[in-house]
């Protein structure tokens, strides 16, 4: 009923200068720097999905009872548009991206929004603000979809409102220094997700309960914090906001491992699209267990030689050592191995238009 909604065009008067614009995307890190509109849409009980307007970027007033603040029904997705040699502009599977949010959705009792309208949502703030699109190597423009309550009260219930936004942010590397191996601490105290919880969401409180770990990860000299299963603190399920992968063995004959989706994992786009990469180029891929003995085991008697994590902010970053309260090593030689950067230029290839996107994977906007 509402998925051929028109998104009202209201952009600003006052447009920044080239100048102004070029300077503001120097160097503009990540999530940092955001671009001069936005899209909202809202929802409430009754009438569905209504008013989609793409206005100035500007602050929101909220209310101090709104129900967001006190009982997080927030949920959000991240995907990049990316600039083409040829001036197009396209993004990702962003239709994937709208199938996670509206699970995201059920799972935080929360209205799912059409998919169409989702993809026209992105589409529509990416084509109004297509100057801010970076065309440097390893830049893009992020973009954060996300929904929160807006209905006032402290009553514990599900919201009868909500608001569905898209705003827009030009992105470097996400960890600075680049392609650089990361260190990580198993963090056996905290867990991110337990069976029954909302592991598998993209939800603000996911993020929120990581954070303590995240510090204790940094107290310990490392630089991101890999999860365990909450059952037994042995199976590996995630690094920080990102998916695993293990490779064992090298050349053509590697075979590569990624935890199974259990149910407490995000399961990520870069991970799938990885699944199916690795298999084009031959190698043997599987969805399975490991655990953090198996890891150590691994690394020690060589068959496990690289590990790396992948998500959309920071595509794929190599794992060079690993801490817990009562191990430490080192993976491989501790730098970028050969599979990890294969894959990673395999992937980035396709999205920034310099390999045949042999999956239909890309979607146009401009
Ligand atoms: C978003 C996210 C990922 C990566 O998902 P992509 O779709 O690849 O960006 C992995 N783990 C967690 C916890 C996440 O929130």
């Amino acid at each position: 009923m509402t998925t051929s909604m028109t998104i009202d065009l209201k952009p600003t008067a006052t447009p920044l200068s080239d100048d102004e614009r070029a300077a503001r995307m120097t160097n503009p890190g990540f999530g940092r720097v955001f671009t001069e509109h936005m899209v909202t849409i809202r929802w409430s009980e009754g009438r569905g999905w209504h008013d989609a307007q793409l206005t100035p970027y500007a602050s929101l007033d909220i209310d101090p009872a709104n129900m967001t603040l006190h009982y997080g029904q927030s949920i959000f997705e991240g995907l990049k548009a990316y600039r083409h040699a040829d001036g197009s502009i396209v993004t990702f599977r962003p239709e994937e991206n709208a199938k996670r949010f509206q699970a995201s959705a059920r799972r935080l009792a929360m209205p799912e929004i059409p998919v169409e309208l989702f993809v026209e949502a992105c589409d529509a703030l990416v084509k109004q603000d297509r100057a801010w699109v970076p065309g440097a190597e390893e830049q893009s423009l992020y973009l954060r979809p996300f929904m929160f309550a807006t209905e006032v009260g402290l009553g514990v219930r599900p919201s009868n409102e909500f608001l569905f936004m898209v705003i827009a942010s030009p992105a470097g590397a996400y960890f600075a220094g680049g392609v650089k191996p990361v260190s990580v601490w198993l963090s056996k105290e905290y867990v991110r997700a337990a069976p029954g919880g909302t592991g598998a969401a993209k939800c603000a409180g996911n993020y929120a309960a990581s954070l303590v770990a995240q510090a204790q990860a940094a107290e310990q000299g490392c630089d991101q914090v890999v999860w365990l299963d909450a059952n037994e603190r042995r199976w590996i399920e995630e690094m920080g906001g990102m998916n695993l992968y293990f490779v064992q063995g090298s050349g053509p004959g590697a075979r590569i491992l990624t935890p199974s989706l259990t149910g407490s994992l995000l399961p990520g786009i870069t991970r799938a699209s990885l699944l199916r990469l690795a298999e084009d180029r031959g190698y043997a891929v599987e969805e399975g267990k490991i655990s953090v003995e198996d890891w150590q085991a691994g690394t020690a008697d060589g068959s496990i030689t690289e590990v790396f994590a992948c998500g959309t902010a920071a595509v794929i970053t190599p794992v060079g050592s690993v801490k817990s309260t009562d191990a430490s090593w080192t993976v491989g030689d501790g730098g970028a191995g050969p599979v990890t950067m294969e894959l990673r230029k395999a992937l980035t290839d396709i999205q920034t238009g310099n390999a045949a996107d042999t999956h239909d994977w890309l979607h146009k906007i401009v």
